[in-house]
């Protein structure tokens, strides 16, 4: 590990002022330590932006959320309003990483996280993520669990969050605090695809924080859930994900969010999905129809081909669960 300095923000001023100079957020610190570990990440200072007040979870007026960023992936799953108006969340929550790394992992960090490409974790192996213009080992190497869709010729790699793949369903936005003001962006704006630059993930301007995420209200009911497909049960990462929310009245779909994990380089929304089951009645085809456009543009690589089929199965299966059929 290469030295650093840390210091405490006391308060959201002082932890501007050290992002201003260039200093590095950490929170729970489950992504960046290791990586630190790993020398991937070398950062000259770390400001501990833990005691800020962040950690408020409130229901809108309107039935929307906002998820401060300090708040824990554990005490989101198990927020009331969080299950009762959203189980997408909660579920993708509890699908990710371990107990211990729930407790300690942070909803803003759980969006930042970097990718899982192994090659990018390898200091040795080429790499335009961590060394822009090294190139992509990924490329001609072992590409498993890599990216079909958003990718380029510089990187291939997934995003590796499932909270990332609900938020993006459910048409969520990043609220920002830097040194120059606040922002607000939607979700999908926020994390950016790898393009000729995949070392910048994130449209973050310099000393800018997550201050929390907020889930617009939608129509009710809303029925919602999220699917994992991966190589074992628990403490693994997809290999494709679904997070699905469907409105139906009076028997018809009014309103569909879908979205897809694992085969991305960002979580892919699946307007294509939604497009074909809006103003339709639930049932078994309708499920596998919709499904059938979930891989629309897929470019697999040497060995993640079975992803594209898998994809699809994924979503019609989770549409199935969400919708059921009449
Ligand atoms: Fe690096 Fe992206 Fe290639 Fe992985 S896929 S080696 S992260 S450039």
């Amino acid at each position: 590990m290469h030295p650093f300095t840390y210091a405490r923000a006391a308060d959201t001023r002082e932890a501007l002022d050290a992002g201003r100079r260039g200093g590095r957020y950490i929170a729970g610190g489950t992504t960046l330590v290791d990586l630190m570990r790993e020398t991937v990440e070398r950062p000259e200072t770390l400001v501990d932006i833990s005691v800020l007040p962040l950690r408020e979870i409130t229901v809108t007026k309107s039935g929307g959320l906002r998820i401060g960023a300090l708040v824990s992936m554990a005490e989101a799953a198990a927020h009331r309003g969080v299950r009762a108006l959203y189980p997408v969340i909660s579920q993708a929550l509890e699908l990710s990483a371990s107990a211990q790394l729930r407790n300690m992992a942070t909803i803003g960090g759980n969006i930042m996280q970097r990718t899982r490409c192994t090659y990018f974790r390898d200091v040795t192996a080429d790499c335009n993520k961590r060394e822009p213009g090294s190139g992509c080992a990924a490329r001609e190497g072992f590409n498993r669990s890599h990216a079909i869709l958003g990718t380029s010729d510089q990187c291939v790699a997934t995003h590796p969050s499932d909270l990332a793949v609900a938020l993006a369903a459910l048409d969520a936005t990043v609220h920002l605090r830097g040194p120059d003001g606040e922002r607000t962006l939607p979700f999908a704006d926020f994390l950016l695809k790898p393009g000729s630059t995949p070392n910048r993930e994130q449209d973050l301007r310099r000393g800018e924080l997550i201050t929390d995420v907020e889930i617009p209200a939608h129509p009710r009911p809303l029925k919602s859930g999220y699917l994992k497909v991966r190589d074992r049960q628990s403490y693994e990462f997809a290999l494709t994900s679904a997070a699905v929310a469907l409105h139906i009245r009076g028997g018809v779909i009014r309103e569909a969010k879908v979205a897809a994990g694992g085969v991305g380089t960002v979580p892919w929304k699946l307007p294509a999905v939604e497009r074909a089951l809006i103003g339709e009645r639930p049932s078994g085809r309708l499920w596998a129809e919709a499904a059938g456009h979930a891989a629309d543009g897929a470019r697999p690589l040497t060995h993640n081909g079975f992803k594209a089929e898998l994809l699809k199965r994924t979503v019609e299966r989770q549409l199935s669960t969400v919708g059921g059929t009449i």
